[in-house]
């Protein structure tokens, strides 16, 4: 036993406790149990061939060299990156606190008001600052929210008398390229024709349904949206408009201009350029629009004492209903860094934000003065930070990169300069002595004018206020910030108080050592489009994860760019459909998903241009397999892929697998597999093997990036060798394939920040700790389905009898006794625990993952409350609704009430077991109220007036 590896640390059980969980399942070994568990022939004949793993210690020394190689230069680039202070307030307890980090998407919102209150901040700042009148809680990147502006103009024209034949959109030349790239993937499986050109030309002709602005421009220009919202407006075309958060302090919002859809990047708001990500990008648009808003919307609603509560909001809007149906994939989002870009806002306020805007215009102010005092042509007029200015790019590149400085070079003789919120007078000198090098002058003439002159036009001057609401004008000094912080945290049930078994969803641990150099410099402060000799560490690290995980998966080639799981999906099917056309077979618009798909899948399929068939499932819960076959062949001439999730949805090894892959290549069709499941598969079996083509891996389940809240994530597409040459590319950055699709997210490597947490846990397990790791995931789950066995059905098993990683346990007999499995997702919370997956993939029913990193006792407490629950359910009666679970959760206030009388004790309302006691969690509300909600629909914080007219 090598108490210094970091397997040691990651891995729960004890090994006494291994072979104790081992003797309860009846059999002798780990080996004997996995030879249970997965089908014959899929099994890998040898051990992943990575690096041998490294301890804790070895990797921080690792990863700090590593650091080193990246050569931070003063970043001037902009294009939708900045360099940003997060106030350390933030970073220390917020982004290195695990109370927030390691917090599940908001489902259960009696243990999440913490985090819905601080997206509720996040969705009142831009509604405020966009001057629109509902945002969602956050998208992936600026260039996937403008497509989603895109497809929901697209979705909405004929309520607005445009008819089905409109589909042209026009996108301005001053998009930021990376936008511009991934809407030409959007746009054109749906059948969108976009049209690009300079807006100031035109002609808004009655064939257009939608456009797309970007305020300032690309090149610093503030654009008059004002006129082009007019004329736009006159003509029935819907406008949306991409707006840069930090300049909107100064900046009119375009929501007083009339634009239906305001979109952009929170990064500028305390968020490290990180190589591209992970960003919060934002959504606001007009109320009407409500029902195709994608992404998750917090509103306000009440609990069962009429207490305020929170939960998400409209969630019928979501692709796990509408499924083929619905207009977005978007399931994982940005939740910690939106909250922590709200915070930003909390902590400065408006008048301390405004400072910041002001500062940032005023330097760019002095240095349009100095370089024209210089003799450097600044062509820029109507500007907030960035300058537009002729030069010799070739000539200035290489001085500018002597000192350490980079500016972006538009082309041979334009180069833009983005101001930020680091920048100081002394930068501005230093950068100007940068050009007095470059024209050669030796007199210096370098002077900062304290007054230079304006550079907003009067049209957008920003009239409008912002951010009155209390929540802005409260927390501004240190200890309030921080007590506010931590209000909310305790609020929130997280990793770091008890095991979240959340079926599909692996909640492992994220370890301490993979977190810690997230906060380093030398990886925060690199800007995504910085020359790839300078980003040396990255690239070391973003090829070595690429090639881990092109290994683990039995594949050819990784693409990390994807920035979710829905992401990786979408992006896989256009790699699928390049590969089709490439062979002039691109009519093949076929996708089958079985039945018990996760809605992402064929929301993907649809927005890749494809049409759904659905399989069906066997009352096994496996793939029907001659449904399959006859829907395959019938479909032959036009199948373009099968998405299939391995080990399945139900929690079952298939054994059918490699004779359905080949039923799919038989018939010209390319074998998709969702990766949600890939813990149960690391080291034991891979993608390759059962004979798929493409694969898209949830880093935040498997690889241990955390979920934050509901994101970041990482979604990679790992692909077969035929598949490679189509890998997405990046209008800046040279990547991807021979024959790149354009883009699916706006950063050449997507969420390359948050990558260093996978590199890392790879690094550290190797190819034993990670093979380990699976098959303790699969002894875990097992364990909790033997230790439940008797008090709760199981309801699909393998052909051995066990479980994969993960079991549904059967809640609908209990409807006898008037109880719902909502009604034990409540409860459980008394208990201390996070419910598990509720009701995906079979209603009424529960999905248990405890992954490997839970230790025997959590497992015994979570199956000892489990079974209390079962007592407690059938001393219920379905005629009599007054009981302990159906009034779960039972929060501090109602127990300690002067009076009581409900029909069972306090104690086991709130302790009906010992362990309880010892760490008690309380949630902060009794049950919300989600169709109150939804039909009085508010999703921002009251403003002060409100409360004092209360
Ligand atoms: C989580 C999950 C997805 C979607 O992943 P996101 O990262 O949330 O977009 C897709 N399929 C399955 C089976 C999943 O569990």
């Amino acid at each position: 036993m090598n108490t210094n590896a970091f397997s040691y640390r990651h891995i729960g059980p004890r090994e006494e406790d291994q072979k104790a969980m081992l003797d309860t399942l009846g059999v002798d070994s780990i080996e004997d149990l996995i030879y249970q568990t997965i089908p014959d022939g899929i099994r890998l004949e040898k051990p992943l061939d990575l690096d041998e793993p490294m301890n804790e210690y070895e990797y921080m020394t690792h990863i700090h060299e590593l650091s080193k190689k990246n050569k931070v230069f003063k970043s001037y680039i902009g294009l939708g990156y900045h360099p940003t202070i997060m106030p350390a307030v933030i970073q220390r307890n917020i982004l290195e606190n695990p109370g927030w980090y390691t917090a599940y998407t908001p489902y259960q919102a009696e243990i999440a008001q913490g985090r819905l209150e601080a997206l509720l901040n996040f969705q009142t700042m831009i509604t405020d600052l966009t001057g629109m009148e509902i945002a969602n809680a956050s998208l992936l990147d600026e260039g996937t929210a403008a497509a989603e502006a895109m497809s929901l103009l697209f979705a909405v024209r004929d309520r607005e008398q445009k008819k089905a034949e409109i589909v042209k959109f026009f996108v301005s030349d001053s998009v930021l390229p990376q936008t511009i790239d991934v809407l030409k993937t959007r746009a054109l499986p749906i059948g969108i024709d976009l049209v690009i050109g300079d807006e100031n030309t035109f002609e808004f002709g009655s064939d257009y349904f939608g456009a797309l602005l970007q305020y300032p421009g690309k090149n610093g220009v503030i654009t008059d949206i004002k006129s082009f919202i007019e004329k736009a407006t006159e003509a029935n075309i819907k406008t949306a408009v991409a707006a840069d958060i930090m300049s909107l302090l100064l900046l009119e919002a375009p929501g007083k201009f009339g634009a239906d859809v305001v979109v952009g990047t929170t990064q500028r708001f305390g968020i490290p350029m990180g190589y591209g990500g992970p960003h919060a990008a934002y959504f606001a648009t007009k109320e009407t629009y409500k029902r195709e808003l994608p992404g998750r919307i917090i509103g306000v609603t009440k609990d069962a004492d009429g207490n305020r509560a929170l939960r998400m909001a409209l969630q019928t809007r979501e692709q796990h209903i509408k499924r083929d149906r619905a207009t977005s994939n978007i399931c994982t989002a940005q939740v910690l860094l939106a909250v922590m870009a709200g915070m930003y806002s909390v902590y400065h306020g408006p008048i301390g934000l405004k400072n910041i805007a002001e500062s940032i215009n005023l330097r760019a102010r002095k240095l349009a003065e100095g370089l024209s005092i210089l003799g450097v042509k600044v062509s820029s007029q109507n500007y907030f930070d960035t300058l537009e200015v002729t030069v010799d790019s070739q000539k200035l590149k290489p001085i500018a990169e002597k000192a350490e400085v980079n500016l972006f070079y538009a082309d041979p003789s334009t180069a833009y300069i983005s101001i930020n919120e680091t920048t100081s007078d002394n930068d501005l000198i230093y950068l100007l002595s940068i050009f007095e090098t470059y024209i050669e002058s030796s007199d210096s003439k370098i002077e900062l004018n304290s007054n230079p002159s304006n550079s907003i036009p009067n049209f957008a001057n920003r009239k409008t206020e912002y951010l009155q609401e209390e929540v802005f004008n409260s927390y501004h000094s240190e200890t309030e910030m921080m007590r506010y912080i931590k209000s909310l945290e305790r609020k929130d049930l997280s990793l770091n108080h008890s095991m979240i078994s959340l079926g599909s969803c692996t909640m492992k641990l994220n370890a301490a050592s993979e977190m810690l150099p997230l906060s380093w410099p030398n990886w925060g402060t690199m800007h995504p489009f910085a020359p790839i000799e300078q980003a040396e560490g990255y690239q070391i690290v973003l090829k070595s994860l690429e090639n881990y995980l092109t290994e683990i998966t039995g594949f050819a080639a990784t693409s990390l760019q994807p920035n979710s799981g829905a992401q990786g999906e979408y992006a896989g099917l256009m790699v699928i459909k390049a590969y089709h056309e490439s062979r002039g077979e691109g009519h093949r618009n076929i996708c089958l998903i079985p039945s018990s798909a996760h809605g992402t899948n064929p929301a993907s399929a649809v927005m890749a241009g494809m049409q759904v068939v659905v399989t069906k499932s066997t009352e096994h819960g496996n793939i029907d397999v001659e449904d399959l076959k006859q829907k395959a062949e019938q479909h032959k001439d036009n199948l373009a892929a099968l998405m299939v999730t391995y080990p399945s949805t139900h929690g079952v090894y298939e054994s059918a697998i490699k004779e359905i892959t080949k039923i799919i290549h038989d018939n010209g069709g390319q074998v998709y597999m969702d990766g949600a499941n890939m813990n149960a598969q690391v080291g034991l079996t891979n993608p390759g093997n059962i004979g798929a083509d493409v694969c898209h891996l949830n880093l935040h389940k498997t690889f241990a990036i955390p979920h934050g809240g509901g994101g970041p994530g990482v979604g990679p597409i790992c692909v077969a060798e035929q598949l490679v040459p189509f890998l997405p590319g990046n209008p800046v950055i040279n990547k991807g394939g021979d024959d790149a699709i354009t883009a699916i997210s706006a950063a050449p490597y997507g969420s390359a920040l948050v990558c260093l947490i996978s590199y890392g846990y790879i690094k550290m397990l190797g190819a034993s700790g990670l093979t380990k790791a699976t098959e303790i995931a699969i002894l875990n789950a097992n364990y909790i389905k033997e230790r439940l066995e008797g008090h709760y059905k199981t309801l699909y098993s393998g052909e051995r009898g066990r479980a994969a990683h993960e079991m549904i346990i059967d809640c609908r007999p209990f409807k006898a006794f008037g109880i719902e499995v909502s009604d034990i997702a409540k409860r459980l919370m008394d208990y201390g625990f996070h419910a598990p997956t509720v009701s995906f993939p079979v209603a009424g029913t529960m999905m248990v993952e405890p992954t490997e990193s839970e230790s025997k006792e959590e497992m015994d407490r979570f199956c000892d409350a489990l079974i209390s629950i079962k007592h407690e359910i059938e001393n219920c009666n379905s005629s009599e609704p007054n009981n302990v679970l159906k009034n779960a959760p039972h929060t501090l206030e109602l127990l300690t009430a002067d009076d009581w009388n409900l029909p069972y004790s306090r104690k086991q309302a709130a302790y009906p077991l010992d362990f309880i006691k010892l760490n008690k969690f309380w949630p902060s509300v009794r049950r919300v109220d989600d169709a109150y909600g939804d039909r009085n629909l508010i999703c921002t914080c009251a403003p002060i007036e409100d409360y004092i007219e209360a």
